[in-house]
């Protein structure tokens, strides 16, 4: 199935042509810089099924698993669409929340819960880790 997105003002677009390897919640420290404060939810997708429009722009940095990550934004808008780990070259990770539809998109597991606030429901029928698996 090919599943589209793009950021919130339309300058980038990507296609995804290939099925998610996994949809997960993550709550590391990071994760909730991107999204305001709580739990991003990420698919973990092939990067050669992923084809993108428009022009990124993105930030390095070392995340707490250790990965040197690449987080690539909307130079725009500032939507964070992708996330990408140097050490993993064959997986990367869109922000389903730039999906255009995201019905049958629903999370499996929950990572990093140690770093989640302690107001944070933590489904009990997700495979829970509380880091990196
Ligand atoms: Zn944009
Ligand atoms: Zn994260």
């Amino acid at each position: 199935m090919t599943r589209t997105g793009g950021c919130r003002c339309g300058a980038v677009r990507y296609t995804l042509d290939a099925e998610p390897f996994a949809v997960r919640l993550c709550w590391c420290r990071d994760c909730q810089y991107w999204t305001t404060g709580n739990a991003a939810v990420n698919l973990l997708v092939p990067r050669t099924a992923v084809r993108v429009e428009g022009g990124l722009d993105g930030w390095d940095s070392v995340a707490d698993s250790g990965h040197h990550m690449r987080r690539s934004f909307c130079p725009r808008c500032g939507t964070p669409i992708f996330s990408e780990a140097r050490e993993n070259t064959e997986r990367m990770v869109i922000r389903v929340g730039t999906l255009d539809d995201a019905t049958g998109i629903v999370p499996t597991t929950v990572i990093w819960t140690d770093s989640a606030p302690a107001w944070a429901t933590i489904d009990p029928a997700l495979q829970a880790f509380p880091r990196q698996p």
